[in-house]
């Protein structure tokens, strides 16, 4: 399967889930436009990385996807530096946990905006250029979140559940236009943003990070293994193949057996 000549822009790809799916992508022939915070050598090297073992093109940009104003940009910045964008992953998501009483405001609005309306504003930027191209793969990284609930996880679980929706529309809309738009929730994937929650398990209840991966898998999910970003990487890819030209609109799974229970 080839994406030779695609581009692909992969929002939170400094990172986690987000670099794997770059790297896969990547690995498929499509040039690929990076974005996501820290350390700006650490995010070149990789930069560099990905261009140098697949051949293809690699650009960053660090727009701030929490300014609507900044993810219209980061669009418009892909198609003039790598000529078009051909496959859209919105994947750059933060987290907080605290009861809905103690959810601080600018939590909730921080969670909506960078995992829910960030998506909305990219989708809408992008779908133009695709339409007008009558080829795309719109893949929102959602969560098993997106599905279920779990307490203390407000602002999370209402983004997720919300793009799981936003993809169902967006997946109507564009039905016959070559366009195909789906969702991935993932379980747990060791990522920082869950090693943040693990770290801070581990000093509310005086145990050990370890202790609390345990924890933390037999909690949600039957099978006692995280899911890599290598795995949803790959699943990206098939969503972008030929093969997959008739899934849309669908949330799928790769958690563990989460969501079955
Ligand atoms: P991560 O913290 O490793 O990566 C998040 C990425 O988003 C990073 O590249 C970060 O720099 C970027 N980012 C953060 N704020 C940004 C902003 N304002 N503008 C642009 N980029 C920004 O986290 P991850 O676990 O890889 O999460 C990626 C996605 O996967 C998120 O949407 C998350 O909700 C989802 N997810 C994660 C898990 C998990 O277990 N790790 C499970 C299900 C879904």
């Amino acid at each position: 399967m080839t994406l030779e000549g695609k581009v692909a822009l992969v929002t939170g790809s400094t990172s986690g889930i987000g670099l794997g799916i770059a790297r896969s992508l990547a690995g498929a022939g499509a040039s690929i436009m990076m974005n996501g915070f820290g350390n700006a050598d650490d995010i070149e090297r990789v930069r560099a990385q990905l261009a140098e073992e697949h051949g293809g093109h690699v650009a960053f940009d660090d727009a701030d996807l929490s300014r609507r104003e900044e993810v219209n940009r980061l669009v418009v910045e892909t198609i003039d530096v790598l000529g078009s964008v051909d496959v859209l992953v919105n994947n750059a998501g933060i987290q907080f946990v605290a009861p809905i009483e103690e959810f601080p405001d600018d939590r909730w609005e921080a969670i909506i905006g960078l995992n829910l309306s960030a998506a909305f504003y990219s989708m809408k930027a992008a779908i133009p250029a695709m339409k007008a191209n009558g080829w795309g793969r719109i893949i929102n990284v959602a969560s098993a979140h997106g599905l279920v609930a779990s307490p203390n996880k407000i602002a999370y679980v209402a983004a997720k559940h919300g793009i799981v929706g936003a993809t169902k529309v967006a997946a109507l809309e564009l039905a016959d236009h070559g366009v195909t738009v789906n969702a991935i929730c993932p379980g747990w994937v060791l990522t920082p943003l869950v090693e943040g929650q693990l770290l801070d398990r581990a000093e509310q209840s005086g145990t050990t990070v370890e202790v609390e991966m345990e924890r933390l898998l037999a909690e949600k999910q039957p099978m006692s293994k995280f899911t890599t970003p290598e795995s949803i990487g790959a699943m990206a890819v098939f969503l972008c193949g030929d093969e997959a030209e008739t899934i849309t609109g669908a949330a799928i799974s790769i958690d563990g057996g989460w969501t079955a229970q």
